[in-house]
């Protein structure tokens, strides 16, 4: 039996903490939508790089993202990222990317660009579906504060590198550790200390540290988490009181 999501689960945090992994996990149990607004401006960085523009240049990253057209799926089976009508689900994942993203999403106006797009998508997937799992930096924050389950994930910065060491070899992409661990510290550096929606925990966020948990784990906390809340409530898809 289907316990069906209802209404919006806000999962924050750095890179690392399993958030995307578990969030997919919990929208799929739960028959509810799935938003990586990660991917989102990973997708705007892409478009970035490809137009030529130096990711530091705010006025022309505003421009370039304002030409591209961008779309993220909500599938949590099949969250495929598209640029310009072409599949980017790959190519947003490379060393390029995640040395630009934080720079240009560190542009206001690439912000309010990306979360009036994030605010759409999620009140779409509300009316169809009935619940939604979005994953980011500033859902609880700035995207949904009012969503009824907001939750912080950490980790310490060791287990987050070796798992994204992990997940960069399972998906091809050969890299060393302290590579990995380099690039995932300087990212949340950056993504930590900058003015406009720094990632930070909502205060009415629940910390959830990681570190000891598997990926079922994780997931099961979730979901005990959201039927606490009462958000389990349709016991046939769909069905949200
Ligand atoms: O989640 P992921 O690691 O794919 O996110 C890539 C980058 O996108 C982050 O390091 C951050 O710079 C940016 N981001 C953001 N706000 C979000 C989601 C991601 O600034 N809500």
């Amino acid at each position: 039996m289907v316990r069906a999501l209802c209404g919006v689960v806000a999962l924050d945090g750095p890179s690392g903490t399993g958030k995307t992994t578990a969030a997919r996990r919990l929208a799929t149990e739960s028959n509810a939508g799935y938003l990586d607004t990660g991917a989102m401006y990973r997708v705007a960085t892409l478009a970035v790089l490809r137009a030529g523009v130096d990711p530091t240049d705010a006025d022309a990253v505003v421009e370039a993202v304002r030409r591209a057209r961008m779309e993220v799926a909500t599938d949590p089976a099949a969250p495929t990222a598209r640029l310009d009508g072409e599949d980017v689900s790959a190519a947003i994942r490379t060393e390029e990317v995640n040395r630009a993203v934080s720079p240009v999403s560190a542009v206001a106006e690439v912000r309010e660009l990306l979360v009036a797009e994030q605010r759409r998508v999620i009140r779409e997937v509300l009316d169809s579906r009935g619940g939604i799992v979005v994953d980011g930096r500033d859902i609880g924050t700035v995207v949904t504060p009012d969503a009824p389950l907001k939750v912080f994930l950490t980790a310490s910065a060791d287990v987050r590198a070796r798992r994204r060491t992990a997940q960069d070899a399972a998906e091809g992409r050969e890299v060393s550790f302290e590579d990995v661990k380099a690039s995932v510290e300087r990212r949340d550096r950056l993504d930590s200390t900058r003015a406009t929606s720094p990632l930070r925990a909502a205060d009415d966020a629940v910390l959830l540290d990681t570190s000891e948990l598997t990926v079922d784990e994780v997931t099961a906390k979730l979901s005990e988490l959201a039927d606490g809340r009462g958000l389990l409530g349709g016991e046939v898809a769909g069905m949200c009181r």
